[in-house]
């Protein structure tokens, strides 16, 4: 379990990062938290010649909000996310998700960005940054640009982020008043990835209608999916037992779960189903008030 020869660079600056990316182009690697990529390497499915470690660039880890959005820096960890006060507050989905991903060792280093980085379709941020609307900040040598997160993930293991692009912050807007969120995960055991997970973000308006809904699917097809036609259908609904329960059913439709040890793809469309309800309920809790 030892990994291939590497060459390792700890750049002090995002643009000697940059740069450094710009060099070594597909032989390099940003390194993290470390908690995806060195089992990778360790393996062998990863043998990047180069490893651009950004830990010691200054600045990167924080969690704070301002302006009416979220922003969470490239070196917070998924520890700081389920830590912070304001997460707890604002965004309860986001504390529902950090505290589900693996261990709490984990936890101490894996970062928000490389989840999202590394794209892996049982990874939880994706479906919840999804429903949330995030925007990414990715940095490469023509600058900063701002990447919608919807269409970020094209396929397992890949994003639009160029091979010379570092993520540098994950912006979230704060969600209107009436708003409620939540992410429900099943998993075989404590520290697993998701057998299969929902993330439910919703506003309702004034009257009680459903004026914004976000349902994303985790661990169900190569990439997180957004459950168009069940948030098309709550859209402008009030969220009646009825409504979710349809919904729920659309979700499932949507899902795309392939049979693995995890479970037969049947019972995996079934869990999506039962989670998108469960989802959906809490949701209409949170936005009321409720915890
Ligand atoms: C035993 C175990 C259980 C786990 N369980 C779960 C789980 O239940 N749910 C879950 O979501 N995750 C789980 N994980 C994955 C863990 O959360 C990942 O480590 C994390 O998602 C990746 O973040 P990282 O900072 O460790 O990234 P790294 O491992 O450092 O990097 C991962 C990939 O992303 C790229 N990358 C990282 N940061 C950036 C950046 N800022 N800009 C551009 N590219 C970048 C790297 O080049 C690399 O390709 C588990 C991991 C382990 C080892």
């Amino acid at each position: 379990m030892i990994p291939a020869a590497f060459s390792y660079h700890a750049p002090a600056s995002i643009s000697d990062a940059t740069a450094l990316l710009a060099q070594y182009g597909d032989n390099a690697k940003i390194l993290s938290g470390g908690q995806s990529l060195i089992p990778l390497m360790k393996l062998r499915l990863a043998t990047p010649e180069h490893l651009i470690d950004i830990n010691r660039i200054p600045d990167l880890a924080y969690v704070r909000e301002s302006g009416g959005v979220l922003s969470i820096g490239a070196l917070a960890r998924e520890s700081d996310l389920e830590e912070s006060e304001l997460a707890r507050a604002r965004f309860p989905i986001l504390l529902d998700t950090s505290k589900v991903i693996a261990d709490p060792l984990i936890r101490n280093l894996a970062t928000v960005c490389g989840n999202l980085a590394h794209a892996d379709p049982a990874n939880d941020h994706p479906a919840t940054m999804l429903v949330l609307g995030a925007e990414l900040v990715a940095v490469g040598p023509k600058g900063e640009r701002r990447i919608p997160i919807d269409g970020f993930f094209v396929g397992p293991f890949t994003t639009t982020l160029g091979s010379d692009e570092i993520l540098t912050e994950v912006r979230i807007p704060t969600p209107p008043s009436r708003s409620g969120g939540v992410y429900l995960k099943l998993e075989r055991k404590v520290g697993d990835f998701a057998t299969a997970a929902v993330a439910a973000q919703i506003t309702l308006s004034a009257i009680g209608t459903c004026e914004r809904v976000g349902i994303g699917l985790t661990n169900v097809g190569p990439t997180p999916i957004v459950a168009r036609r069940a948030e098309e259908f709550l859209r402008g609904k009030r969220l009646d037992e009825g409504g979710i329960k349809q919904a729920a059913i659309l979700a499932a439709e949507e899902s795309q779960p392939e049979s693995d040890l995890r479970g037969s793809a049947e019972y995996k469309r079934d869990l999506i189903r039962v989670l998108t309800a469960r989802a959906l309920r809490k949701a209409l809790e949170r936005a009321g008030g409720g915890r």
